[in-house]
C-alpha cells in the first residue's frame, strides 16, 4: 500500500506565499512509539532560489517598515495566539516520542522565548529602525568630527536548519531574534519531526499576524537551498557536526562570507564537588539532575549530560543512586499518562544510539540494568549508564555523542583533574558543578569557562529556583566553542544583533544625529521661548534645549544637605580632612547635592506633559564643587521614543552641569516619561 492510499497526511512547504508539495513520492515519517505513518514528506523540485528571493524582497521589506517595538509587539501577539492553541501542538508532539513534560519544553518553552524576546526588545531597544550601540566617540578636539556604531537589519533571508529534537523551540528561539532585527526567516526543520513544525507554521500563517514573506517553511530535504544563499543572508544550523561542517564549507557560504552559526555535538559534563558526599543535599541534587538530563526527551537534548565526573570515592554511591532512580522510570508510549520516558525519535535514531554505545563500550562498561522488553515497532530504549575507570587516558568517552539516554560515569582524583577532564570534551554547550563550597565553584567555573558557553552551579540555596543544567534561557547565551560548533544563540539583545550589520559611522555630530535620530554632543541645540518641559512628545524635537541661570553653592547649603540627609562624610564636613584627600582642596559639595540643585534649576514646576523621572544613566562627577562656586545646567533632548501601546513615551535628556569657569561638574542622562499630547488649555 502506498502512503497516498493509506490516506497519510502530506506535509507541505510554505514558500513564496503559497503552500507547495514536492514532486516526488514522499518519505513516510513514522510514529516513534507505534511505527505507524504520521505523514509523508518531500521537497523535490521546489524552487528554493525563488523562496529566498521572496523572503528578501517581500518579507524583509515589510519587516523593515516596522520599528523594533512594532516587531516585538507582533511577536507578543503571535505568542499569545500560539499559547491559546497550544493543545494542537501537544497533540502532534506525542508521535515524536515526547511525553507531555518533554513537549512542554519544546512548545511552551518556545512560545515563552517569543514572549521573552518581545518584552526584552521593548525594554532594552529604542522604538526605532536603527540600533545605536555604545557611546559617541569624539574624534576631534573641537567636537566637529565624531564616530558612532550603528546596527541595521541585514537585507537577506535567515535560513534556519534545525534538528529533530525540538521542532517548535528550535524554530521559535531563532525566529524571535531574527524577526525583531527585521530579517525574514526560512525554516527548514529536520524531516523526522517536521509535522509538528508544519502544524505550527500553518497556524502562524493562518493567523495573519506576520507580514507576507516574514516566515517560510521548507518541509523535506534542503536540496539546492544553500546554493542560493547570498551575501546578506544568514545561515544557522543545529544538528550533527558532520552536516554542520559540510555546510560551513559550502562554496556559496565561503564565496559570499555568509554569516554561519553552528550548534552541533556536545559532550556536556556534570561534576560532583569533593564536598558533596553522600548525604549532603548537593549529592541528591546532582543525582536528580543527571537522571533528569538523561531521561528528558529520552536524552535527545543538545544540552543533556553525557559525562558524569565524581570524586573517586563516590563512584559506587553515585552509580547505585542513579540506577535506583532509573528503575523508577516508566518507559512507553507517551500518550499514556504514567509514562515518564518516551521512545527515541525513530528506529533509525535508536540504531544510531546503540552503535554509538558500542563505540563507548571500547573504553567503558555498561553498569545499568537492561529494563526493557519493548514492543519492536517503537524506538524504545532504557537509560544506559556506562562506567569508565581511566578517563584521563580515554578518548571515545569524551568524543562520541550517543544522542539518547546515555551517559558515562567517571572518577576524578582532584579538582585540577576534574577541570582537565571537562576540557577533554573540546568545547561544550554547558557544564554544571554541584558544590556547597564557594572555592570549589570558583576553581571549577574559572577552569571550565573558556571551554563552555554556559556553566551552572548547583547547590542547596538555588535548589528550588534553579532552571537546571539543561535549559537554555532566552536571556543567557546558548552555544559553545570547539566541537559544540563555535556558535552563539540567545543571550538577550545580543541574539538580535546576529542579524544586523554593525557599521561605524563618522562625521560632524549634527550629521551623526541626522542618521541616528539622536542628538549628539557637539551638534547645535535649539532654544525657543517655551521651556522644553512644556512640550508634549508630539511637539518636542531632539536638540530642544534649556540653559538655566546660575546658582551659587554656599557652605550653609553643604551643611544643611549633610544634616538633612545624614551624609556627613568628612569630605563635606571636615576642612582639614578634606584637604588631606588627594582629590580635594577643602570641603566639597555632595555629588547628590549638585544633582538636586541641577533639578531645581532645570525643572518647570507646573503640571505638564512631563509625567515622571524614572532614573538617570551614566552619572559622572567630573570637577569638585566648593562653597562659592556657581552652577548652571544645559539640558538637551537627546532621544525621543514614543511607546506604541501607551499615550506617553520616553525622553532621554543630555544634562551637563558646569561651574563659573565653564568646567563640566557633572554629566548624565535624565530619563523621563512624557505625554504624547498635552492640550494647551490643560495648564
Ligand atoms: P543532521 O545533521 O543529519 O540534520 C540536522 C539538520 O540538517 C536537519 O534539518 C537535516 O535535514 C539537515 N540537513 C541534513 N543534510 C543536509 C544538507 N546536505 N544540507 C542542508 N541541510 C541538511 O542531524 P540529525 O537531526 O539527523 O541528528 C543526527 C545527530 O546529530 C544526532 O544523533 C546527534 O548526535 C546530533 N544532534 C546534535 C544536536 C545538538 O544540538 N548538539 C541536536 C540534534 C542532533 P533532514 O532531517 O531533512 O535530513
Amino acid at each position: 500500500m502506498t502512503l497516498v492510499t493509506q490516506n497519510v497526511r502530506v506535509l507541505e512547504s510554505w514558500l513564496a506565499g503559497r503552500w507547495q508539495t514536492g514532486k516526488g513520492e514522499g518519505k513516510a515519517l513514522l510514529d516513534a512509539s507505534t511505527g505507524k505513518p504520521v505523514a509523508s514528506i518531500d521537497a523535490s523540485g521546489l524552487d528554493l532560489g525563488e523562496a529566498l528571493a521572496y523572503g528578501r524582497e517581500v518579507g524583509g521589506k515589510a519587516l523593515r517598515k516596522m520599528t523594533y517595538h512594532e516587531r516585538a509587539l507582533m511577536l507578543k501577539t503571535l505568542a499569545q495566539s500560539l499559547m491559546e492553541n497550544k493543545e494542537l501542538f501537544y497533540e502532534e508532539s506525542f508521535a515524536t516520542g515526547a511525553t507531555r513534560k518533554d513537549s512542554w519544553i519544546d512548545i511552551e518553552g518556545g512560545i515563552g522565548t517569543l514572549f521573552a524576546f518581545s518584552s526584552k526588545a521593548r525594554r532594552e531597544m529604542p522604538n526605532t529602525r536603527v540600533f545605536v550601540e555604545g557611546a559617541v566617540e569624539p574624534l576631534s578636539r573641537d567636537d566637529t568630527f565624531s564616530g558612532q556604531h550603528i546596527l541595521s537589519a541585514l537585507r537577506g533571508t535567515a535560513v534556519h536548519i534545525n534538528a529533530f529534537n525540538f521542532p517548535c523551540w528550535g524554530m521559535l528561539e531563532k525566529v524571535a531574534p531574527a524577526l525583531i532585527a527585521g530579517v525574514p526567516c526560512l525554516v527548514k526543520p529536520a524531516s523526522q519531526t517536521a509535522y509538528v513544525t508544519e502544524r505550527m507554521v500553518r497556524h502562524i500563517q493562518e493567523s495573519g499576524i506576520l507580514p507576507d514573506g516574514a516566515l517560510q517553511l521548507l518541509c523535506g530535504s534542503a536540496g539546492d537551498l544553500i546554493d542560493h544563499v547570498s551575501d546578506q543572508d544568514v545561515v544557522t544550523f543545529t544538528g550533527s557536526a558532520s552536516t554542520g561542517q559540510m555546510l560551513r564549507g559550502h562554496p556559496a557560504i565561503i564565496r559570499n562570507s555568509v554569516r554561519f552559526t553552528m550548534e552541533a555535538d556536545s559532550l556536556n559534563a556534570a561534576v560532583l564537588g569533593p564536598d558533596a558526599k553522600p548525604g549532603e543535599p548537593e549529592f541528591d541534587l546532582f543525582v536528580k539532575e543527571v537522571v533528569r538530563e538523561m531521561t528528558a526527551k529520552a536524552g535527545q537534548k543538545c544540552t543533556a549530560i553525557r559525562r558524569i565526573f565524581v570524586p573517586r570515592a563516590s563512584v559506587s554511591a553515585v552509580a547505585e543512586a542513579l540506577n535506583q532512580r532509573f528503575a523508577r522510570q516508566v518507559i512507553g508510549d507517551p500518550r499514556q499518562e504514567t509514562v515518564t520516558m518516551g521512545p527515541l525519535a525513530s528506529l533509525g535514531q535508536r540504531q544510531e544510539v546503540l552503535e554509538r554505545v558500542a563505540d563507548l563500550k571500547t573504553e567503558a562498561e555498561v553498569i545499568s540494568p537492561d529494563t526493557g522488553a519493548f514492543p519492536e515497532e517503537g524506538a524504545f530504549a532504557s537509560p544506559i549508564l556506562l562506567h569508565c575507570d581511566k578517563p584521563l587516558s580515554s578518548d571515545a568517552v569524551h568524543s562520541v555523542e550517543a544522542f539518547g539516554p546515555v551517559a558515562t560515569l567517571m572518577p576524578y582524583d582532584d579538582l585540577e583533574e576534574a577541570v582537565d577532564l571537562t576540557r577533554k570534551g573540546k568545547g561544550s554547550l554547558v557544564a554544571s558543578v554541584f558544590t556547597n563550597d564557594p572555592s570549589v565553584a570558583e576553581e571549577m567555573v574559572l577552569g571550565m569557562a573558556p571551554f563552555h558557553g554556559r556553566v551552572m552551579i548547583g547547590n542547596r540555596q538555588s535548589a528550588k529556583s534553579s532552571t537546571g543544567h539543561g535549559s537554555p534561557l532566552p536571556m543567557l547565551v546558548h552555544g559553545g566553542p570547539g566541537r559544540a560548533g563555535g556558535g552563539e544563540e540567545l543571550g538577550g539583545i545580543r541574539a538580535i544583533k546576529h542579524y544586523m550589520q554593525r557599521t561605524a559611522i563618522q562625521g560632524a555630530p549634527e550629521f551623526l544625529g541626522a542618521v541616528t535620530g539622536r542628538w549628539v554632543a557637539g551638534a547645535p541645540g535649539h532654544a525657543d521661548s517655551r521651556h522644553p518641559f512644556r512640550k508634549s512628545l508630539s511637539e518636542l524635537r531632539t536638540g530642544d534645549r534649556l540653559t538655566t541661570k546660575s546658582r551659587t553653592v554656599t557652605l550653609e547649603d553643604i551643611e544643611h544637605f549633610a544634616e538633612f540627609t545624614g551624609d556627613t562624610f568628612y569630605a563635606h564636613m571636615d576642612e582639614d580632612a578634606a584637604r588631606r584627600n588627594p582629590f580635594f582642596e577643602g570641603r566639597v559639595a555632595h555629588g547628590y547635592l549638585i544633582v538636586s540643585f541641577a533639578a531645581g534649576l532645570f525643572v518647570d514646576p507646573d503640571e505638564g506633559p512631563v509625567l515622571a523621572n524614572y532614573g538617570v544613566d551614566n552619572l559622572r562627577f567630573l570637577t569638585p564643587v566648593n562653597a562659592g562656586d556657581d552652577l548652571k545646567v544645559q539640558l538637551t533632548a537627546k532621544e525621543i521614543s514614543p511607546r506604541i501601546s501607551a499615550d506617553y513615551g520616553e525622553v532621554r535628556w543630555d544634562c551637563q552641569v558646569s561651574n563659573q569657569k565653564d568646567e563640566p561638574v557633572a554629566l548624565y542622562d535624565v530619563l523621563t516619561l512624557v505625554a504624547k499630547e498635552w492640550p494647551e488649555n490643560r495648564t
